[in-house]
């Protein structure tokens, strides 16, 4: 069962898209270099590190190439 999307932008376009999932990897990095320091894979970074609560994913329209959060297309498409 899937939901379908609908591009906002060309308004046509209904089944071409490209999914773009969104992993955060929370790292520490040196301040000189740049280098990573630290990755924190699946622990946490701490109480001063802000957690990454954006989307998992988003989309971009396979026709126009809008990149927009998913609810964005859903939305459209649901008309
Ligand atoms: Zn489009």
């Amino acid at each position: 069962m899937g939901t379908p999307y609908c591009c906002p932008n060309c308004r046509t376009n209904r089944s071409r898209f490209n999914i773009i999932e969104q992993v955060a990897q929370p790292v520490r990095l040196d301040p000189q270099t740049g280098e990573i320091i630290e990755a924190f894979d699946g622990l946490s970074p701490g109480p001063f590190h802000t957690q990454y609560n954006g989307p998992d994913k988003r989309i971009q329209c396979g026709v126009c190439g809008l990149i927009e959060e998913e609810r964005t297309f859903i939305k459209f498409g649901e008309k």
